[in-house]
């Protein structure tokens, strides 16, 4: 059975083919700059990568042109064979504890929700009904990055703010990276063998988040009602004093999108290194003897280490800990600047382990306290895991 998995932003649609259940890729690919003039795709198939520059004023020429690539490229001989879509949705709110069928009904919930995810829900919503508009007998599923979080307690979810926000305009703490902490923690659980674990997932990449994973269900994550809270990160600023927002814009005369651009944009490891949002940019200014961007290095890593030991409290003890995502999976320096830092743990970090990328690999020593390990994450496959079995239950 084939499966699709996609990622539509407002501009771009990402995809993956899968044959399932055997989990094999078949095809993948990005559209880019939809709607918006010179915009072209690239495409890898049958060991070969495609770019192609072509005309997409929208997300359903960019559907019909993929379909013509899977039937020119043989990977289906009919649309019917295409069986279901999985649509990655960022924000499912407290409604969607998991991912669902794309029925009208739930696509309107997907659009109400926009209001607490402006830039994310609506060109989702965009690319679930021009699928539905190209392939029309696919089962159309919607997989949630905030699925995975909705376990959390109100202890963990809730801001110490009037509560009435809480219950006028659902003002709460949501989480995000769902799918890839659930993939990483299934996969951790599979290696160490047993579900009854306490795991804490350091999803490190651009965007960064760390959750607390007890017997397979999210205790806590860093992420908050919008991806910049909890850890720094390439150009978000995640956790700090509040007020801090209020006084900018008051000396500045900013208004409140201009202060969340400062927030999201200009901010994290490019707003203290003055450098780069990329880390590896980072690393080399470091080598370089930048001071600037050994702070923001510095201050990256402490918050990395505070989130793991407050998590590790939280969990009363830890059974692995996971490194996931861009940099998680490989920046070498990073990892063993955050181990180390948890050497009060017991923690040893496996110095020539850790000296690889993109591998799944323990990287501590035997005898350290807890292990680490580097899980690459596959957010795709979550996602024509849960389509597939939706469509096995539709
Ligand atoms: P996102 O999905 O949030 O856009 P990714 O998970 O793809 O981000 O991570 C991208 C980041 O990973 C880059 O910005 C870069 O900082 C980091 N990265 C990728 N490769 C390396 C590397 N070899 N060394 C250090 N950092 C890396």
């Amino acid at each position: 059975m084939i499966i699709l998995s996609v990622n539509a932003g407002s501009s771009s649609l990402k995809f993956t083919g899968f044959e399932m259940p055997s989990e094999d890729v078949l095809i993948s690919g990005v559209f880019e700059r939809i709607g918006i003039g010179s915009s072209f795709y690239t495409i890898k198939v049958n060991g070969e990568k495609i770019k192609k520059e072509v005309d997409l004023p929208d997300h359903k020429v960019a559907f019909e042109i993929l379909i013509k690539e899977l039937l020119d490229n043989k990977i289906v001989s009919s649309l019917d064979e295409i069986k279901g879509v999985g649509h990655r949705v960022a924000q499912g709110g407290s409604y969607f504890k998991k991912s669902e069928i794309a029925t009208d009904d739930v696509i309107a919930k997907v659009d109400e929700l926009s209001s607490i995810a402006p830039l994310h829900n609506p060109p989702a919503i965009e690319g679930i009904k021009a699928a539905k508009a190209v392939m029309p007998n696919a089962v159309q599923t919607v997989v949630f990055d905030t699925a995975f979080h909705q376990t959390m307690a109100p202890t963990e979810f809730m801001y110490a703010i009037p509560y009435s926000y809480y219950e006028d305009y659902d003002i709460r703490k949501y989480g995000f990276h769902g799918t890839s902490h659930k993939y990483v923690s299934m996969r951790m659980n599979e290696i160490l063998g047993r579900t009854d674990t306490k795991l804490i997932t350091c999803h490190i990449g651009n965007g960064a988040s760390i959750s607390a994973v007890k017997d397979g269900k999210c205790v806590d994550t860093s992420m908050g009602l919008t991806p910049n809270a909890g850890l720094i990160m390439g150009s978000r600023c995640g956790d700090m004093d509040a007020t801090v927002v209020t006084y900018i814009m008051e000396k500045t005369g900013m208004n409140a999108k201009e202060m969340d651009t400062v927030l999201n944009k200009q901010s994290g490891l490019l707003g203290i290194s003055g450098v780069s949002s990329d880390s590896r940019d980072i690393e080399n200014g470091i080598k370089e003897g930048n001071e600037r961007c050994i702070l923001a290095q510095d201050m990256y890593v402490k918050r990395i280490v505070e989130y793991i030991a407050k998590y590790y409290v939280l969990l009363e003890g830890c059974d692995a800990i996971v490194f996931t995502a861009g940099v998680g999976e490989n920046s070498i320096s990073t990892r063993k600047q955050i181990l180390d830092k948890l050497k009060v743990l017991g923690i040893k970090v496996d110095e020539d382990a850790n000296n690889v990328r993109g591998v799944e690999t323990k990287i501590t020593t035997d005898d350290s306290s807890i292990p680490a390990f580097i899980i690459p994450t596959n957010e795709e496959l979550m996602i024509a895991k849960d389509t597939y079995s939706l469509v096995l239950q539709g």
